[in-house]
């Protein structure tokens, strides 16, 4: 259950969309975040999709977050989010960004089915959900299909970057969005990334505030200027135990 009612939500979302500078929300797209939330809430009980429940927090830590990525992401491009969760960053850009064709991806199923079916409640007709690891599906034709891939909270950028990386076309980026300890996990996974075919092309240091918060962000993007030698990704205990 939502604590407030449609008025008060859209002014707190705007609220903290303002803020951070993020675009404003249409009365739709506001709508569309509360319909979101709604269902977020009710799914929670039975799923478990999120340890946030209280409505700042969402609105900061899930869709401002989500959205503060948009800025690095072209027109009309095709954008994969792997280890897509509940959705995050997948269905607020998608709300935001009708012209992006989104590919949300999990190895779990039943967050699958709920992305797209919050896809199908929203009328999000520019996203689709896949279930696979990424590994694998980084084998199949997928491999180097989207102009941009994206991944929140998925894993330490070492091991990002050779699940990421292999499913970017030529020309196309990888944006990795971390926190305070992006200079520790850039340093040691810039050889990998070279060896993967991209290089960093971009680096932007931000905050996000609300709620008298202050979450530090960093935008990483890196092109990708070479093929993906056809051995990567490997399966996933290899890279765990010998990260790139
Ligand atoms: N991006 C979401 C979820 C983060 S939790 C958010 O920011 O809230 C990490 C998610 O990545 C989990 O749902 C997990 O199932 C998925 N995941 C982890 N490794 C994966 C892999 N190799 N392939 C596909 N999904 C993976």
């Amino acid at each position: 259950m939502i604590e407030t009612d449609r008025t008060a939500f859209a002014d707190a979302l705007g609220a903290i969309f303002a803020e951070n500078h993020l675009p404003m929300p249409s009365e739709a797209q506001a709508e569309a975040f509360y319909r979101l939330t709604e269902h977020l809430l009710a799914e929670n009980e039975r799923y478990n999709l999120t340890a946030i429940t209280d409505l700042p927090g969402i609105l900061l830590r899930h869709y401002a977050d989500s959205v503060c990525c948009a800025q690095y992401i072209p027109e009309g491009v095709t954008l994969l989010d792997v280890g897509c969760g509940a959705g995050f960053p997948t269905l607020p850009l998608a709300i935001m960004r009708p012209d992006l064709r989104i590919t949300a991806m999990d190895a779990t199923k039943k967050r699958v089915d709920y992305v797209a079916g919050c896809a199908s409640l929203l009328d999000l007709p520019h996203v689709s959900a896949i279930c696979g690891r990424a590994e694998d599906l980084a084998r199949g034709e997928l491999r180097e299909a989207f102009d941009c891939v994206t991944a929140r909270a998925v894993a330490e950028l070492r091991i990002l970057a050779e699940l990421c990386i292999p499913f970017a076309r030529m020309g196309g980026v990888f944006l990795s969005m971390k926190a305070k300890s992006a200079n520790e996990e850039l340093a040691a996974a810039q050889a990998g990334i070279g060896t993967l075919g991209a290089r960093l092309t971009s680096r932007e240091d931000f905050s996000l505030t609300g709620n008298g918060e202050t979450l530090d962000r960093v935008a990483l993007l890196f092109t990708k200027t070479r093929q993906t030698p056809p051995t990567y990704p490997r399966p996933y205990a290899r890279m765990k135990k010998k990260p790139l």
